[in-house]
């Protein structure tokens, strides 16, 4: 069970989480392993506390960690009996103390590494789940607090670390499983890992979702539940369109495109350690813990054919033209070389004979790879552009679906369309300008119409 940054936004919503385990723990599915992110907004005002101080600014880095600090206390206050306040504040204290050393070295090298940046970034689940598994044992139950630094192996590729899943798996059978056989809930912390060395990492931002199917993998798990602040995945991003609404059963293939394009409900990666079990994953909200959410399973032949629309913004369009392409072999492979040498991975991709479109998201390497590029021909690049993904089932054996897209995005312009490579997914790149029109557009094309069915 992963609860996200909003299901421990305050001591309210600890109180909610709890009496949601509660339940869980006294059906007959067995004991949970209960996967913590940090209370809503402290990854990102723990970042900006390391930022500060980056800049030099020791005083105003630790002025805005002891507002952090506040918030936490200020939850303890409210839900732990104050016999046993003093013991939780000390071991918070410890972290924060370790948070204002890092914070004070930082400002006097006026350097922040990332490896330095992922020991402060990570804080913020050690925060919650010491909070929640100290109120957990206050109300008497069974509850086992467990560093995942202990069973989280990872690369030391800081800021997007590399689970090692043999010694999750191996460490897990000591760490967790032994305890859930003796009736015990394990409460523990998303995002963060070590190196085998033992220096704090982090598994990328939203990770804390990734962690959770790791270690529901880990022990095969009945399930592996992300408890967070809407009904489910829905068809499309609910503060984009309001009147989206939850999918009930998408496939895991769907759900790691709509993921993979946007849908932030779920990190990118969390499918992969469940589809290797067929573990289904179960998405559901806190707020609402009687809807029934959204199943992600292996197959799912009930629905719509097209089940979401996702979108990214910030992305990049890359043309190469030339006319040496034409009738020649491995050119691809040598454009392809150039973004594999400096690691750029590529997301949608368009040829014709003379020339090539794609997209990528991450632009660090760019001038490098522009550069190699014009020897193959002449380039131009677009930035400021969004990928649209419209996600569904079986596009390939269904006429039309391009057409609806085509018809209802007529007054779009449409920089690039990618479709083939899946049947599960059209996609299209826009302007960023106009992403939010054409999904609008898109949405009512699709659900509109669905809904006046059904
Ligand atoms: P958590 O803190 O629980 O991890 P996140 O903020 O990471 O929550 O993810 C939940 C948010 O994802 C929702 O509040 C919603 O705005 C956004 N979101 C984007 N696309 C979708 C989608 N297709 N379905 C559901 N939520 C989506
Ligand atoms: N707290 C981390 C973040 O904000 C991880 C997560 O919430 O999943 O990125
Ligand atoms: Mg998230």
């Amino acid at each position: 069970m992963k609860f996200g940054g909003t299901s421990v936004a305050d001591a309210s919503r600890f109180k909610d989480v709890f009496n949601i385990v509660l339940g869980a723990s006294r059906s007959d599915k067995g004991m949970p392993v209960i996967v913590l992110s940090a209370m809503t907004g402290v990854t990102n005002a723990l970042i900006d506390c390391a930022n500060t101080a980056a800049n030099g600014n020791a005083a105003a880095a630790l002025e805005k960690l002891e507002t952090i600090k506040q918030r936490h206390y200020q939850v303890v206050t409210e839900i732990i009996p104050d016999s046993s306040q003093e013991l939780l504040i000390s071991a918070l204290d410890v972290d924060f103390n370790r948070l204002s050393v890092l914070l004070q070295g930082i400002a006097y090298l006026g350097e922040l590494s990332k490896r330095s940046l992922d020991a402060i970034s990570g804080c913020g689940e050690l925060l919650s789940s010491k909070i929640f598994s100290a109120y957990a044992i206050s109300q008497e139950a069974p509850a086992v607090f467990l560093d995942a630094r202990t069973v989280m192996i990872t690369s030391d590729d800081y800021g997007k670390a590399v689970p090692n899943m043999k010694e999750l798996t191996a460490k897990s059978k000591k760490e967790i499983t032994p305890h859930l056989q003796k009736g015990k809930w394990v409460i523990t912390q998303g995002f963060i890992g070590a190196t085998a060395d033992g220096v704090t990492t982090t598994l990328g931002r939203g990770g804390s979702d990734y962690t959770a199917s790791l270690i529901g993998a880990a022990i095969n798990a009945d399930e592996i539940q992300i408890w967070t602040d809407v009904d489910g995945m829905m068809t499309a991003d609910p503060r984009l369109i309001p009147d989206a609404r939850p999918i009930a059963t998408v496939t895991f293939q769907a759900a790691s495109e709509l993921a993979y394009f946007g849908a932030k409900v779920l990190h990118p990666l969390t499918i992969k350690p469940a589809v290797e079990k067929n573990i289904p994953v179960r998405i559901i909200n806190t707020l609402n813990p009687t809807s029934p959410g959204t199943l992600i399973v292996e197959r799912a032949d009930n629905g719509e054919t097209v089940c979401a629309i996702a979108c990214k913004k910030g992305q990049t369009a890359i043309f190469i033209e030339s006319a040496k392409m034409l009738m020649a072999s491995g050119f691809l492979a040598q454009i392809f070389n150039i973004f594999a040498r400096h690691e750029t991975s590529i997301d949608l991709i368009t040829t014709s004979e003379v020339s090539v479109s794609l997209t990528v998201d991450n632009t660090d390497k760019l001038p490098q790879i522009e550069e190699e590029l014009k020897q193959l021909g002449d380039v131009s690049v677009m930035q400021d552009l969004a990928i649209i993904a419209v996600v569904g089932r079986n596009f390939r054996a269904e006429s039309g679906i391009a057409a609806r897209i085509f018809k209802a995005l007529s007054s779009i312009n449409v920089t690039m369309i990618s479709h083939g490579a899946s049947s599960i997914n059209i996609s299209l790149v826009v302007s960023n300008k106009d992403v939010e029109q054409a999904i609008k557009l898109l949405h009512a094309e699709f659900f509109a119409l669905t809904a006046v069915r059904s």
